[in-house]
């Protein structure tokens, strides 16, 4: 038969239906183009053979070679092993099979050498290794002299129905042959030759059956080069077609919408909001649609940025939104913007999902007419039944909780889509931002409002907790204010409000009614009920806000001077980097208390460390990706775009995305149609990425 990339993997030998379902199931492997593109994770070296006394559990795959000494059938029915003792000569250990014991026990030779491959564990406080890899010692042909052997991922069931390492090796050696000389190369020859990549042909061979250390480096340089470039390469197209096709509404004009509000400020904008609103001016000045991305730190003063900038929109008659992701964080921006506003013509609306159907309809009612100028609310904003006579301006606060998709329904509301201004408030690392949102343009306020003074952190054990308590009362006695805040996970929530409720009782034992008064806000209750209770706090009227992690984001009380994070080992960097910026707001010198269990894993620990030492968000977030890696990393999942990468990694590949960035850039710059003869090779495989990608924008 003929084969080609997307023939199916069943048709390779030995895999056959039921396995090629098993490798579809257990790990996405479908055709013969997924098998080739399914990298090893780890290589080892084959011509290593290690001694048996210095093997140990740790060391993951290890070579042995040497000589079986005995074999016996061990155990009862389902019990039933084969257990065998194997030397070097100087050590020796059990190698144990407990299937395919028949067909072992007839092809063991005792006294002939072998090798043997596999996981070194322990049982009864010695090693042994269970279902190795056994082979009389030969040249594989496939490999020839090399003697560096790819691991690959692979999973449980995939080892017990007889896919090891070596069915591995045997079909990629198998498709290899089938498939060598017809694969194509997907970057342009110019650029191979500019940057020294090796050839597509080279970089699959080697990723496979690394012919040596070296060129293993520049295959895996090529490929990952590869798919940062395509990415890439994507990304900045798109934003090149919406710059030449989307026209956006020009708005020139400042008036008494923004005049108004900027006069009642009590403050100077920093030089970073200056120049932030500066960028944004000339975007919305262009007559092209804006997109862009607004980075700062907790409290460096986004909001009003984008007030401003709505502001702007509105004097050009046009309507605004700011959609955020929680309805207390709706609330806390309607009221403080209608204060910010107050006396003038800014006629501003809130929305969330407890808003009243009567509310709702007068609501619809002044979107439709005009007559509202500025809508506030959760995304209860995207539904369908909210519709503006003329929207212009779209801000997302907290990007990180929504997806893509959510941005993108707000962009239907208007015949000519809105400006859209997506703020961020966990800082993200350079190389993640231009991947996960390097179709926008990015704007960062690096710069906090004067007189901040920077936030004193402290990590505790559990053990310590009285002395936290004397410290909270110490700080209460001065007039200062309190979170104390619990992990909300999703998945237990129940346990979670479990913690709360004993935290919540604990407190009120530590600090009793009526010296000391609290407040709780969590999940389980209704909309007013966390209202109130946060209204309580923000006037000061309680001394302590217990709370999960609801908290986290907008809430803004000056007056509030600690931030006591409870199990802060079950919380990520960038989460604690956002709790504690809920403090420091005021002119009292703020703290942030960590406190955990009294044994904490070393990634715990590290967390707690950075966390102590340093208040930049930036660096908080290039510490995550790289403790974390960017799979985990908040917003990453929703993102819905491409961050799964299959070679690069985002956290250590950073100066190879750079340069994948700036070359893209290059094309795109000169040659934004792929017109160019060297440049055509890369059409086929963009439209390929493109057919995974929804496109957004035609969804009405
Ligand atoms: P972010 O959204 O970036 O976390 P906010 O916009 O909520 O920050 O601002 C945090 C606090 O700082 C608010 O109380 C805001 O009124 C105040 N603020 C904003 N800009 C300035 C400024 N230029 N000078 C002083 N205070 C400011
Ligand atoms: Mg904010």
């Amino acid at each position: 038969m003929l084969f080609s990339l997307d023939t199916n993997i069943q048709f390779i030998n030995g895999v056959g239906p039921r396995r090629a379902a098993l490798l579809k199931k257990e790990i996405g492997i479908e055709t013969l183009g997924d098998l080739i593109t399914f990298y090893p994770f780890r290589y080892i070296d084959r011509s290593r053979f290690w001694a048996i006394r210095e093997v140990h559990p740790d060391m993951g795959y290890v070579q042995l070679r040497g000589r079986f000494t005995s074999m016996s059938i061990v155990g009862e029915a389902n019990k039933r092993r084969l257990v065998m003792i194997f030397t070097d000569g100087i050590g020796e250990m059990e190698v144990v099979f407990f299937k395919g014991i028949s067909w072992i026990q007839k092809r063991i030779v005792m006294g002939n050498e072998y090798t043997l491959f596999g996981k070194v564990s322990v049982f009864h406080e010695s090693i042994n290794m269970v279902h190795p890899e056994v082979e009389p010692p030969s040249t594989d042909p496939i490999r020839g002299t090399a003697t560096l052997q790819a691991l690959y991922p692979s999973t449980e069931a995939l080892r017990n129905n007889g896919i090891s390492q070596k069915f591995f090796s045997r079909i990629q050696a198998d498709v290899w042959v089938k498939m060598a000389d017809r694969l194509e190369e997907t970057l342009p020859a110019p650029l191979r030759q500019s940057q020294k990549l090796v050839s597509k042909t080279i970089a699959l061979k080697n990723i496979h059956f690394p012919e040596s250390n070296v060129m293993l480096a520049e295959a895996q340089r090529r490929l990952k080069f590869e798919e940062l470039f395509y990415i890439q390469l994507d990304l900045l197209k798109q934003k090149s077609i919406r710059h030449i096709q989307i026209k956006g509404a020009r708005l020139l004009r400042i008036g008494a919408h923004f005049h108004h509000c900027f006069a009642l400020l009590p403050f100077e904008l920093t030089n970073a909001q200056k120049r932030v609103i500066k960028e944004i001016r000339n975007d919305v000045g262009s007559g092209k649609q804006m997109n862009r991305l607004l980075q700062g730190d907790v409290g460096s003063g986004k909001t009003l940025v984008a007030l401003l900038s709505a502001l702007i929109a509105i004097d050009n008659g046009l309507q605004a939104c700011i959609m955020v992701p929680t309805e207390i964080l709706a609330q806390q921006h309607f009221a403080s913007i209608s204060k910010m506003t107050a006396g003038g013509p800014t006629v501003i609306g809130l929305l969330t999902g407890s808003t009243k159907a009567s509310e709702r309809k007068m609501l619809a009612q002044k979107l439709l007419d005009g007559s509202m100028h500025l809508l506030i609310g959760t995304h209860a904003l995207i539904e369908e039944q909210v519709q503006f006579s003329r929207l212009g301006f779209v801000v997302i606060d907290e990007q990180h909780r929504f997806g893509v998709d959510q941005r993108a329904r707000l962009w239907a509301k208007n015949p000519t889509p809105p400006h859209i201004l997506v703020m961020t408030a966990t800082p993200i690392p350079r190389t993640l931002a231009m991947t996960l949102y390097g179709d926008l343009d990015v704007s960062v306020i690096d710069q906090l409002p004067p007189g901040r003074q920077p936030i004193k952190s402290l990590h505790f054990h559990d053990s310590r907790r009285t002395h936290v308590y004397g410290f909270m009362k110490e700080q209460i006695e001065k007039g200062h204010q309190i979170y104390v805040v619990y992990p909300l996970i999703k998945e237990s929530e129940k346990i979670d409000f479990q913690n709360l409720e004993q935290g919540y009782q604990t407190i009120l034992q530590a600090f009793p009614k009526p010296a000391y008064q609290t407040s709780v806000v969590h999940g389980q209750q209704k909309a007013p009920e966390k209202a109130s209770y946060m209204e309580l706090f923000a006037q000061g009227k309680t001394d302590i806000m217990v709370a999960t992690s609801v908290i986290e984001v907008g809430v803004d009380v000056p007056n509030a001077s600690v931030m006591v994070i409870e199990s802060a080992e079950r919380f990520g960097l960038s989460q604690l980097h956002q709790l504690r910026g809920r403090v420091g707001r005021g002119p009292a010198q703020s703290y942030c208390i960590l406190l955990t269990g009294n044994k904490l894993t070393k990634e715990a620990r590290q967390r707690m460390e950075l966390m102590c030492a340093t208040n930049d968000g930036f660096e908080i977030a290039e510490a995550d990706l790289r403790l974390r890696g960017p799979g985990d990393m908040e917003g990453t999942q929703q993102s819905g775009l491409a961050i799964d990468l299959k070679i690069a990694n985002i956290a250590k590949d950073g100066q190879l995305l750079e340069l994948a960035r700036r070359i893209a850039q290059q094309i795109i710059d000169i040659d934004p149609q792929f017109q160019l003869p060297e440049n055509k090779i890369l059409i086929p495989k963009l439209q390929r990425l493109r057919k995974n990608v929804v496109d957004y924008s035609r969804i009405s």
